[in-house]
């Protein structure tokens, strides 16, 4: 079956000597919920924002490593794998920048050329399963964090996305936030690909665990065994969750 996402020993260099990404290879299947976990400058943000294309750098001679549906990402390709790839930011400043929440999230429908009533339709649809039906005219940069990162989230999904790359969907939300996320990504059934440092969700939602530590993958398996093995959680400044406590590696 061809992979959803696949990485081919992709290496990456932002220029200043040390690599970032030191060949990373990897599969996700479709369907598939994967979680992308390791500590501060893994490399996890830059790999995500390769799965979009949008280190173009990379191209000069260097052979194709990212692979959606089977398509290699380059250049010629980014239109298709644009379509097929809905990466959230890390930062929703970074992908919020229209006045309201309805022009936000009509964006990307409007440039994939759907006409007005089918861009009523998308947004209507993402809002509320983002649970921000009556939001439309609210001001987007005067919603709280949890909202903010709920209206990238729904501009990601009213382009129709295949695969979803999320980048540390929950981070800097409060209890009630996090859980209203988990709670979205779950009901889901899109090919997913989460970096987190919320190494419950990790366990709550995913199927597989990828650590990445130094531009490499260290270790990759089934959460609660990944994740409840403390000498690999403390190698790479992690830790065994909560809701692991009582559990043992392998048993
Ligand atoms: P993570 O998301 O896992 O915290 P990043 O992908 O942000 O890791 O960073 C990986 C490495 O690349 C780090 O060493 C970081 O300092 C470096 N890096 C990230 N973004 C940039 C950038 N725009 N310019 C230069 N170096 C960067
Ligand atoms: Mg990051």
């Amino acid at each position: 079956m061809t992979a959803a996402l696949e990485v081919r020993d992709l290496h990456f260099g932002y220029g200043q000597g040390s690599e970032a990404l030191r060949g990373i290879s990897f599969r996700v299947e479709p369907g598939e919920c994967v979680g992308l976990i390791g500590p501060n400058g893994a490399g996890k943000s830059t790999l995500l924002l390769h799965l979009n294309g949008l280190l173009p750098e990379r191209w000069d001679g260097q052979p194709p490593a990212v692979f959606i549906d089977g398509e290699p990402v380059t250049e010629k390709n980014l239109p298709g794998v644009r379509r097929k790839v809905g990466l959230l930011f890390h930062d929703p400043t970074d992908q919020i920048f229209c006045p309201t929440v309805f022009e936000d999230v009509a964006f990307g429908p409007r440039q994939l050329g759907l006409n007005q009533w089918q861009v009523q339709q998308r947004v209507s649809k993402v809002l509320a399963q983002v649970e921000l039906t009556g939001f439309e005219q609210r001001a987007a940069h005067q919603l709280s964090s949890g909202e903010q990162r709920r209206v990238c989230l729904a501009g990601v999904l009213a382009c129709e996305p295949s695969i979803l790359a999320l980048d540390e969907p929950t981070h800097s939300l409060d209890p009630h936030g996090r859980w209203q996320i988990k709670a979205l990504l779950g009901r889901m059934k899109l090919t997913r690909l989460i970096a987190t440092h919320d190494l419950e969700l990790a366990v709550q939602l995913c199927t597989r665990v990828i650590v990445l530590d130094g531009g490499q993958v260290v270790a990759e398996g089934p959460p609660a065994e990944v994740l409840s093995d403390e000498p690999l959680m403390l190698a790479h400044r992690l830790e065994k969750p909560h809701i692991l406590a009582h559990r043992h590696p392998h048993g």
